[in-house]
């Protein structure tokens, strides 16, 4: 079988959170590398990103796709300093979805973003060939060498995507930022990632304390288990932690949550799960 990982880089939402409490689970900001044989994807550039990118300029990993969930500045704000982006032998796609419901491209996001006086680089310094697309989900994305992406719209303030990247016969669901409804599941939801080897789910809430976060447009590690059970996906990795996460919290979180769901692991920067 090819070689299909994924490796979070940054388990963090919202903002990071250096401290010495937060040293095993980590504190860098929404990204997971996945690895499709030799095909390089990151799902989201937050600050995660930026210690890839050096591993990737050491590598020469010269081709690589992003895609974003939203534009959001946890999910975007390592995009700026990812090296291989300023290298003139490096070529990037870099794909975001929901914009187009405000008529928001996918370039003008990122020179919106990357502009003075936010920021003193511009994205036309980029040495890289970059190329910006556009989508609307439900539109899958054929990424090519057997890779095909589905794309699913969230419930989440500024709209996000949902992905599920399909290859060798295998399926990774990135589902993040979103919200759910207490006491339901999305059917929907539940046939995109039914049968997939792993869901990376936005885990930011626990279900004692939801009723106090409704319409902030995240979830909770339940709520990704009830889903895995639901659409039969064996392994559910909890994702997006909130900022007061330490890791003794996510050490607790990470027994109870194993012995309810056996599948379950807590996202750490660094960790790497093989399908
Ligand atoms: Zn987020
Ligand atoms: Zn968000």
């Amino acid at each position: 079988m090819s070689r299909f990982e994924l490796t979070v880089w940054g388990a963090r939402g919202s903002i990071p959170a250096p401290a010495a409490a937060n040293q095993i689970y980590g504190s860098d900001t929404s990204c997971v590398e996945l690895r499709c044989g030799d095909r390089l994807i990151f799902l989201d550039a937050g600050t995660g990103i930026v210690t890839a990118g050096r591993k990737l300029y050491e590598e020469r990993v010269s081709d690589f796709d992003i895609l974003f969930t939203h534009c959001h500045l946890d999910h975007i704000m390592g995009l700026p300093f990812l090296i291989p982006l300023y290298k003139d032998h490096v070529s990037a796609r870099i794909f975001a979805g929901h914009f187009l419901d405000d008529t928001t491209t996918c370039q003008a996001m990122v020179e919106g973003f990357m502009c003075p006086p936010y920021f003193p680089v511009k994205p036309k310094q980029f040495a890289a060939k970059i190329d910006y697309r556009d989508f609307r989900p439900p539109q899958p994305l054929d990424l090519g060498d057997g890779i095909l992406v589905k794309t699913f719209r969230l419930d989440h303030p500024n709209g996000a995507v949902g992905y599920r990247v399909e290859y060798d016969g295998r399926a990774i669901c990135y589902i993040t930022d979103t919200e759910h409804r207490p006491g339901t599941l999305d059917p929907a939801l539940v046939e995109f990632i039914a049968g997939a080897e792993v869901m990376i789910y936005d885990s930011t809430y626990i279900d004692a304390d939801f009723e106090r976060f409704v319409g902030f447009g995240h979830s909770t590690w339940q709520q990704g288990v009830r889903l895995c059970r639901a659409a039969k996906v064996p392994q559910l990795l909890i994702y997006h932690h909130d900022v007061s996460r330490t890791d003794d919290w996510l050490e607790e979180l990470a027994a109870e949550a194993a012995a309810e769901f056996p599948g379950a692991h807590v996202a750490r920067t660094g960790l790497t799960i093989a399908v």
